[in-house]
């Protein structure tokens, strides 16, 4: 079957209207849990294949939010899909009303390549959830992840509920033309502009899960062992190539000095011995990436790192210093182990030079002082973010995430999730004994003077 032919099936069998049934979208998250369970061990080989990603990288930063998204809607899955009942208002007496949680459809989900298993699948298990049927398509960057991917889902259930569609740009494209009725997309902007106008084609709802450049302020009065020590971890991991990876970091000029020493003395603390090869760090990507982050180092600015293995395809944990709004890698989510040091005088100048960029996806404030970090969440708009922490916004699935602007549009993860791939359909029901002549002509003075008695 061809993905036109999958997607006609799934439509078919969404309107057998079997995907309503709550014990059955249960069923369904369950078995691929135990798919997921029972082939760890082919998941964790393929992305170490792909880029060297760690075991321990891929369980806790990739299936183990998978795990936990499906025992939490194991738990709230009834909860959230009965109907809710609201207030009516007099006008409407005696009607009642409420809400219907209903699944949209047939969905597409197309993933990116740096964290594949968590960025294809737990939208996956969100769509399954609300009750629609799926289309995957993951990133062919990862090419054994892909393919791992769809050998587990694809020889185990049936393509008119679930299906992987391997492929690149074509396959995409492919895809897109197809009428489903959500498409929920991780990547670049770029891409996501391409998306969201084919989605406008067939007036497809769509969220857009893109990236941007994510700041991260450091003031003077923060611990700085600890806070080196989480922005160090977060940029690090999966070696820069996180969306919510602090991008940069703004620093109170007064403590620059001391920062970068910090933070040097840190990563060879966690990093001075690795090898591409083995479980504490990753390769980047593909030759395109090394090559364009090769690229945005400038010698003269390199304060710690800065060394490179093209034939590894390794860039060590690299730090800018003396950087400026105007440099190369200032232009572009940097996405890849370099962070750049950016020195400020006053928090005015900081909250500019950040301003003056598209909103970020994330952003983190190191400070113990209330005043300077709720200034800074009243005055920058930005997706999630974290205060004296980075990345672990994430992991709270309480939490919505997303982006807002050029970082993207609409969330998930927990209840978000289920809402992201529902139409909540929104019921008047009145009974039959009592009708008012009050909306109905003729429209006397005395109606008027009651309808505004009973509006207020
Ligand atoms: P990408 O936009 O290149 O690719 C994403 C998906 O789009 C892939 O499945 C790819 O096959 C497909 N694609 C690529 N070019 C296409 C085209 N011309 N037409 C149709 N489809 C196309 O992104 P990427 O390189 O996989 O990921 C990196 C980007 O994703 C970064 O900007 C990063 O910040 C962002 N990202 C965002 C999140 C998030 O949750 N917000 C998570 C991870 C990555």
């Amino acid at each position: 079957m061809n993905v036109a032919q999958i997607f006609d099936a799934q439509q078919n069998f969404f309107n057998t209207s079997t995907t309503k049934d709550i014990s059955w979208r249960l069923e369904q998250l369950s078995k691929l849990e135990n798919l997921l369970k029972k082939n760890e061990d082919l998941l964790f080989k393929a992305i170490k294949d792909d880029f060297e990603k760690s075991k321990f990288e891929t369980y806790v930063a990739e299936l183990s939010f998978i795990y936990t998204e499906i025992e939490y809607c194991r738990k709230n899955l009834k909860t959230w899909s009965k109907r809710k009942r609201v207030a009516t208002g007099i006008a409407n007496f005696p009607a009642h009303s409420y809400i219907i949680p209903e699944p949209l459809g047939t969905c597409l989900v197309i993933g990116a390549w740096n964290y594949p298993y968590q960025l294809s699948l737990l939208p996956a298990v969100a769509a399954l959830a609300a009750g629609n049927t799926v289309i995957i398509k993951p990133s062919e960057m990862p090419a054994r992840t892909s393919a791992a991917m769809a050998e587990v889902i694809n020889t185990n259930f049936d393509p008119k509920i679930l299906y992987v569609a391997e492929g690149a740009v074509e396959m995409t494209t492919e895809l897109l033309k197809l009428k489903f009725d959500k498409i929920f997309f991780t990547g670049s902007t770029a891409v996501g502009k391409i998306v969201y106008k084919a989605a406008a084609e067939n007036l497809v709802p769509v969220t857009l899960e893109l990236g941007g450049k994510s700041p991260t302020f450091v003031f003077e009065d923060a611990d700085i062992s600890t806070s080196v020590q989480r922005i160090v971890w977060a940029k690090f991991l999966n070696a820069g190539q996180t969306c919510v990876a602090p991008d940069y970091v703004m620093v109170e000029k007064s403590i620059e000095h001391k920062f970068l020493n910090a933070l040097k003395e840190e990563i060879e603390k966690r990093y001075s011995n690795i090898k591409v090869t083995d479980d504490h760090y990753l390769q980047i990507i593909n030759d395109k990436n090394f090559e364009r982050l090769v690229k945005l180092i400038d010698p003269l600015k390199v304060f710690y790192g800065g060394q490179s293995n093209a034939e590894k395809r390794f860039i060590a944990p690299t730090i800018m210093h003396n950087v400026i709004f105007d440099d190369d890698v200032m232009q572009e989510e940097i996405f890849g182990p370099i962070l750049p040091v950016v020195s400020f005088d006053t928090i005015e100048e900081a909250i500019a030079k950040v301003k003056a960029q598209p909103k970020p996806l994330s952003l983190y404030i190191y400070t113990k002082n209330s005043k300077i970090s709720d200034r800074l969440l009243n005055e920058l708009s930005f997706g999630s973010g974290a205060i004296n922490d980075s990345l672990m916004q994430l992991s709270n699935h309480h939490l919505p995430f997303g982006g807002v602007g050029h970082s993207g549009m609409g969330n998930y993860h927990g209840k978000f999730s289920f809402d992201n791939f529902s139409h909540f359909k929104s019921i008047l029901h009145k009974p039959f004994w009592f009708e008012s002549s009050m909306k109905y002509a003729p429209y006397t003075d005395f109606k008027l003077k009651l309808v505004k008695w009973i509006m207020g």
